[in-house]
C-alpha cells in the first residue's frame, strides 16, 4: 500500500525506533506512548485489520504473536498487555494490522 504509514515504516521510508524485526514483522515504539513502554507490532504485509484475516493468514498471525514475544524479551518485559483495535468504532486509526504492547507503571488495573 503506497500511502499506508505502517507500510512506509516497514519499507524504511518513515523513521521509527525499531526494537525487533524479522522477515515478516516489525516492532517499533509508538510515537505517542500511552504507557511507559508502548510498542507496535506489525506484519510487513499490508492487512487492514484483524477481521480481514482468514485461515489463509494463520501463519501471518502466528508469526506476529511470536514477534510480540521476541520483542518483549528483547525489551526485558515480563508482563505486558496486548491490544488490537479492530475498526474505527473500536478506536483503530491506522488501517494496517497492529498489536499495541503496553508495559510499565501500574498495569495491574484490569480493563476486563
Ligand atoms: P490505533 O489507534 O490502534 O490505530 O493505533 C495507531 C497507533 O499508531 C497510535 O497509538 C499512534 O500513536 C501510532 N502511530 C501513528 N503514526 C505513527 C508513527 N509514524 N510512528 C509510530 N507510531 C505511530
Ligand atoms: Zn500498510
Amino acid at each position: 500500500m503506497e500511502s499506508c504509514v505502517f507500510c512506509r515504516i516497514a519499507r524504511g521510508e518513515i523513521p521509527a525506533e525499531v526494537v525487533y524485526e524479522d522477515a515478516g514483522n516489525l516492532v517499533f515504539r509508538d510515537i505517542k506512548p500511552a504507557a511507559p513502554v508502548h510498542l507496535l507490532a506489525i506484519p510487513r504485509r499490508h492487512v487492514a485489520r484483524l477481521a480481514d484475516c482468514s485461515g489463509k493468514d494463520a501463519d501471518l498471525l502466528a508469526a506476529l504473536f511470536l514477534a510480540v514475544n521476541r520483542a518483549a524479551a528483547a525489551e526485558k518485559l515480563r508482563d505486558f498487555r496486548l491490544i488490537v483495535n479492530n475498526g474505527a468504532g473500536a478506536g483503530q486509526t491506522v488501517f494496517h494490522l497492529h498489536a499495541h504492547i503496553l508495559a510499565g507503571g501500574n498495569m495491574s488495573e484490569k480493563l476486563l
